[in-house]
């Protein structure tokens, strides 16, 4: 099946829209109305499917529904000629241990593969700063950056274990909101002096690729609290945030929560169905979709992204600290560009072009079924573009990575920006919107319950993010709604 989602360009067919995955849903609609649903959830990412399989493994009717024609929200992948292009959301690790939970439940150990093969061709490392151009090994290439990471994450003399000691609670020191008040670049200007130039160029192009939004609108503590998650080190955020992925794409994970899901019987779902408005009537929730369906259910899990939660209209209104954190957002826009190329040895290269370049950093991420080498590119916020407008300078970008080495067959892409239903990519703080806002994005509303990646506590902003964020939702609901039904019957 083809989601209306995604592009994807070639010489030959020039550039289209849509492109075919195994997270699109058919037949679209599966509506059952003999009883009343207990739980309508909105949205079909990681965070709704786990809500909806945990409740309807619990028993409980669920009624999902999703505006989108497919599953995975911000995480899917293509499959284009039998190759599964990550769209969105990509790498996982087993030190994620929601997401490492669910692999290992749906028996996906063996279906992981490591993106990055350094066994043959050029394998080496291309720095591209104004000041020139800087090969060297992978070793190098790690050196340089755990070396400018340690200088910037140094703040408490002890690289962050003593300022975030428990990183699945963030704030578990309060000096660690002090941070949260700082930008990178504040960080970076007090440490300047201490950077060499090739230090300085790849710590900003790493914190950017983080972030995706610029130095000054990116949080010091959200950084800081992403490398505490990898273990402290520059070699364990590697390997937690870009070095394993599903060798089926994220999609054949995601359609294990679906289908167990389906399995119970439990679960009824509409897709294309945007919503427009929640309704909290105290006895029950009334959702309306844009095309003016209405739902009713005795509690309702959104799990609307932050970006986009605005765009739908609560009654009662949302609270005042929850509608301005969502009228701030968050500032990640990422550009995530992957191309085949023909040429084989790129396999094992990556590459940061810095600070020109519209996209900045690029890693050798596969081989595709024709033989050539697929190569995935990021930019951001700071150097925007929106790729599908101008082919030719998305084009030109890939090119700036390396150029001379990439003979461009095809791109595929998803612009989130653009995105009605994610408008940006994963969640990244800006300055101050997480001490301010963190606990009242995670308050429910009365009978309507938030989950999303994007408040979660531990790996906020991942896969595991969202799965974490699931599993509280349908915690709540599964204890309260069987609490409620057990004190009906005792009646
Ligand atoms: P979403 O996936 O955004 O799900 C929300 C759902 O709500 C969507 O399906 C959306 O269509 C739906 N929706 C929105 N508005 C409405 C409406 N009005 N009516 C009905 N439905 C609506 N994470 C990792 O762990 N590893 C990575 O490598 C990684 N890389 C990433 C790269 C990119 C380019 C992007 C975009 C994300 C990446 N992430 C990564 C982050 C990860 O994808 C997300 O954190 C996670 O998928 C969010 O899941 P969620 O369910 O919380 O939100």
């Amino acid at each position: 099946m083809t989601s209306r989602d995604g592009f994807q360009w070639t010489a030959r067919d020039g550039l289209k829209q849509g492109v075919p995955s195994i997270g699109v849903i058919s037949p679209p609609t599966k509506i059952q109305t003999d009883k009343p649903w207990d739980v309508v959830v909105v949205g079909g990412g990681y965070s709704g499917l786990t809500a909806v399989r945990d409740m309807c493994v619990a028993g409980l009717r669920v009624l999902l529904i999703e505006a989108r024609d497919r599953i995975g929200g911000r995480s899917w992948s293509s499959n284009i000629e039998g190759y599964p292009f990550e769209m969105g959301g990509t790498w996982v690790h087993w030190h994620q241990p929601h997401v490492w939970r669910e692999i290992s439940r749906y028996q996906m150990r063996g279906e992981l593969e490591s993106s990055f093969d350094f066994s043959r061709g050029f394998n080496h490392f291309e720095l591209r700063t104004d000041q020139g151009v800087t090969t060297m090994s992978h070793e190098e290439e790690d050196s340089l950056l755990a070396t400018g990471l340690e200088k910037f994450v140094n703040v408490d003399g002890n690289m962050c274990r003593t300022l975030i000691p428990f990183p699945h609670s963030g704030f578990h020191n309060p000096e660690a909101r002090k941070y949260d008040r700082m930008s990178v670049l504040d960080r970076l200007n007090e440490i300047s002096q201490s950077l060499t130039p090739n230090e300085r160029a790849s710590l900003e192009s790493f914190i950017l690729l983080c972030s995706c939004g610029t130095l000054e609108t990116t949080s010091l503590f959200e950084f800081l609290h992403w490398w505490a998650l990898g273990g402290y080190t520059y070699q364990g955020c590697m390997d937690c945030l870009i070095s394993y992925k599903f060798k089926g794409g994220q999609s054949s994970f995601a359609i294990k929560f679906f289908n167990e899901a389906l399995a119970t019987g439990n679960l009824s779902y509409a897709f294309n169905s945007p919503v427009k408005s929640i309704h909290d009537e105290g006895k029950q929730v009334t959702l309306k979709t844009r095309d003016g369906r209405k739902y009713t259910a005795s509690r309702l899990v959104s799990t609307i992204p932050l970006n986009v939660l605005s765009d739908v209209e609560f009654y009662p209104p949302l609270d005042q600290n929850r509608a301005q954190a969502t009228k701030i957002g968050h500032v990640n826009q990422c550009v995530k560009v992957h191309a085949e190329i023909s040429n084989k040895d790129m396999r094992s290269w990556t590459g940061i072009t810095y600070p020109s370049n519209k996209l900045t950093y690029a890693i050798g991420d596969g081989t595709t079924p024709a033989g050539n080498t697929h190569v995935v590119c990021f930019g951001g916020y700071f150097n925007h573009i929106q790729p599908e407008e101008d082919i030719d300078a998305t084009k030109s970008a890939v090119t700036g990575m390396a150029p001379g080495k990439m003979d461009i067959q095809r791109l595929v892409f998803h612009n989130w920006s653009k995105d009605e239903f994610a408008k940006g990519a994963w969640f990244f703080s800006p300055p101050r919107l997480l001490s301010d806002s963190l606990d009242a994005l995670r308050q429910r509303h009365g009978n309507i319950l938030f989950a999303n990646s994007d408040w979660a506590i531990g790996w906020r902003s991942f896969i595991d993010g969202a799965i974490e964020e699931g599993t509280r939702a349908a915690f709540t609901l599964k204890e309260e709604l069987r609490s409620s039904a057990s004190s009906t019957r005792s009646h």
